[in-house]
């Protein structure tokens, strides 16, 4: 059930909502929009009802949510959400490119990276320090190390940081260097990670899992909602299927299906997906063309010496191609790329 409040609508109005339904056991979220507030009820909706919310000051209208998934749902936000990663917009009417090396190996390797992906046109920067990797033996990331080099890449680049937490033990750390905190597809159903990002408000790259339902992504994502945390992207990054000649299967359909039940924002990681070099520019075009508010892709200086994903990084000699697909496609479909930030804005980040 969400409540709507009036465009007039005072703070007390809001707080009166919000105290009415806690009383009654429930627990209520606001969001504010740009022109007005909307109040998300968790509880037994029959309470909620005996209440008579419509007849609160403020009030303009109370909507029961027949969808599972509430607070991320178009029922509770019929407008697309713009998701501002510091000074980055994801949104319906921009494209914008998140480039950078699968994992965080030199400050070197990632500056180059990252000097590679604003070339490519991305405005913000991928690495992981955190590797949730397949198997225990390969190289798991430099922990807080990484997240150091991606701070000092970030004040020499201008570019704000997209990093992985695993461990709901780490999500402080993580949040004290990131400007936006992934969960990989290998978590999205760690639910005390999904609250522990929810809990500290930065915005979050919420991966979908290779195996879940657009419905479980979506779960996935109110969990992260449900603590007051609206900050969301999904993220479609290929599912399993029997398909065995690229890494996972790019389910294009998801990103249309995705952001027609619910208002946030859905990028495609073309990379993850195909796990192939020669795809990731064609899959670019295609998440486009799609409608997709942004891409996630691997850059590499020298994919030879990388120590995760080597086969999927884009390199020095796509960058051009790369870059004129995401500077010329978007314009023709009414959106536009979205700049690297520059430097005297992230100065004052
Ligand atoms: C990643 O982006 O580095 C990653 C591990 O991706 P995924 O969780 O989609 O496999
Ligand atoms: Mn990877």
């Amino acid at each position: 059930m969400v409540v709507v409040m009036g465009r007039d609508a005072a703070p007390e109005d809001v707080a009166a909502v919000v105290d009415a339904v806690r009383a009654a056991g429930g627990d209520a979220f606001v969001s504010r929009g740009r022109s007005r507030t909307i109040i998300g009820l968790v509880g037994d909706a029959e309470r909620f009802d005996a209440l008579n919310l419509h007849s609160l000051d403020g009030v303009a209208e109370v909507v029961r949510i027949s969808v599972p998934y509430k607070l991320v749902s178009r029922e509770h936000c019929p407008d697309r959400s713009v998701i501002m990663v510091g000074p980055v917009p994801i949104g319906p009417d921009t494209m914008t490119v998140i480039g950078g090396p699968c994992a965080v190996e030199t400050a070197e390797q990632t500056f180059e990276a990252a000097v590679l992906a604003r070339a490519a046109g991305a405005s913000l920067l991928r690495g992981g320090a955190f590797k949730p990797r397949t198997s225990p033996y390969a190289f798991q990331g430099l922990g807080e190390a990484g997240l150091k080099i991606l701070a000092d890449v970030r004040a020499e680049t201008a570019m704000p940081v997209v990093t992985e937490v695993i461990d709901p033990a780490d999500v402080d750390l993580v949040a004290s260097y990131a400007d936006m905190i992934q969960i990989g597809t290998r978590s999205m159903q760690n639910f005390a990670l999904l609250q522990a990002v929810g809990a500290v408000g930065k915005p979050v790259l919420l991966k979908r899992g290779m195996c879940a339902t657009i419905e479980e992504w979506l779960m996935a994502a109110e969990y992260i909602a449900q603590r007051g945390n609206l900050n969301i992207v999904l993220c479609e990054r290929g599912i399993r299927t029997f398909e065995t000649a690229t890494r996972n299967t790019l389910d294009i359909s998801a990103v249309l299906v995705a952001q027609r039940l619910s208002h946030l924002p859905v990028v495609v990681d073309p990379s993850h997906a195909a796990g192939r070099r020669d795809l990731v520019i064609p899959l670019t075009r295609a998440a486009i063309a799609a409608g997709s508010d942004g891409v996630i892709v691997d850059i590499h200086p020298d994919p030879k010496l990388a120590l995760c994903d080597a086969d999927q990084a884009l390199t020095e000699a796509d960058i051009r191609e790369f870059s004129s697909v995401v500077t010329h496609l978007p314009p023709l479909i009414g959106r536009s790329l979205t700049p690297a930030p520059d430097r005297q804005l992230c100065d004052r980040l």
